[in-house]
């Protein structure tokens, strides 16, 4: 390759919709391209694009790869600010844009949908989780065995609800869920399935998790979705006159911290293992990763209002101890490894210093209901 072409790829590089990935939005390793659609990508985006054919992207790395003149022209020609022009014209404010953090079926259905599926150019092909109603079958993990069986799911966004029912039984939902206090996040390993989820909400005072699953990854992002658009809509409902990139903040939550510890109870009674979530402000512990229902949960609220997480201070205390405060009590907790412990402390951490948002607020007031 002529250097003249590399430098120009790398003067390109530099212009400001292209530092950052065309999809992703990250900043680091945008060291590829797709040289027919004309963007520039980061590393783990362009892994998604290489398995979507040639026929749609084709991705070379601009290190590395031979780029001739015509191939260089078509970029300086596109870009991503060009591209995306184009390809995200009716991207959805609801439609979450992943990052490089999130799990693999949301970065590559979000690709799909862009440049195979083409949704954000063709709104009529959003019809799936654009209307406010969805209404399907997934598998869902029973309550008190781990296997999974198809159930009947309806959205319902005028009347605020999810429905889900066991069987075509006329005895009407097993349960109806308020759309508002709804959380939906990916959790396929948990799960053991790449388009695993789980739906969590409160009812009388407990969370209640659902666990779900369906076999086309596409349909998976579509439920998401349409939990998002539905969950949109009654925002816009209650709140007017704020602004929609306000009302679209943590429509969905991914969990903040999860996994094993070890937790005494509060007489000192000795440490049983259970798995724990961070979900927002809320610390769930449950006997099994996959329970419908936690052993107990607690509200983590700011610092200020006597939160705080450290290393226990107790004589002959062992390094992977660490204690919670909250205005309840104390929780003496014990992680399986320092870097899990580090993990733990640098995620409640996070929570305690930053002030609870309304949502935060609601979120407190409908666990002590209990
Ligand atoms: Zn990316």
């Amino acid at each position: 390759m002529s250097e003249r072409n590399r430098q120009v790829l790398n003067e390109l590089l530099k212009k400001p919709g292209n530092s950052c990935c065309a999809d992703c939005k990250c900043e680091e390793n945008v060291e590829w391209a797709s040289c027919n659609l004309g963007i520039f990508l980061c590393q783990d985006c362009a892994g998604i694009h290489r398995s979507l054919g040639v026929d749609t992207s084709r991705v070379k790395s601009i290190k590395l790869d031979n780029w001739d003149d015509d191939q260089v022209m078509k970029m300086s020609e596109k870009g991503n600010d060009v591209v995306n022009k184009k390809y995200e014209q009716h991207l959805p404010k609801y439609y979450m844009r992943p990052t490089r953090h999130d799990v693999e079926i949301l970065r590559a259905q979000f690709i799909r949908a862009k440049y195979e599926r083409m949704e954000f150019v063709y709104p009529a092909k959003q019809a799936p989780y654009s209307s406010n109603t969805k209404e399907g079958n997934l598998m869902k993990k029973g309550k008190h065995d781990k296997k999974y069986n198809p159930r009947r799911f309806i959205i319902n966004s005028k009347d605020n609800c999810l429905q889900y029912f066991n069987k075509e039984s006329p005895k009407g939902p097993k349960d109806t869920v308020p759309l508002d206090d709804i959380n939906i996040v990916f959790v396929p390993e948990k799960i053991g399935n790449p388009n695993g989820f789980q739906i969590s909400y409160m009812k009388n005072g407990t969370t209640r998790n659902l666990f779900l699953y369906c076999d086309d990854s596409k349909e998976a992002i579509d439920w998401f979705t349409a939990i998002r658009c539905a969950k949109l809509e009654r925002r816009r409902l209650a709140f007017p006159d704020r602004n929609e990139d306000e009302l679209c903040k943590d429509l969905t939550s991914n969990f903040l911290c999860e996994g094993f510890l070890w937790k005494k109870g509060p007489r000192n009674e000795p440490y049983k293992k259970r798995w724990f979530t961070l979900d927002r402000r809320k610390l769930m512990y449950l006997s099994d990763p996959l329970s419908p229902i936690p052993k107990g949960e607690v509200y983590i609220g700011h610092k200020d209002a006597g939160y705080s997480v450290a290393n226990s201070t107790k004589n002959k205390s062992d390094i992977l101890e660490f204690v919670l405060e909250t205005t309840e009590r104390g929780f003496e907790l014990k992680a399986e490894s320092i870097e899990d412990k580090e993990k733990w402390i640098v995620a409640l951490t996070n929570v305690i210093t930053n002030p609870p948002t309304p949502q935060d607020i609601k979120m407190c007031s409908m666990m002590n209901r209990r």
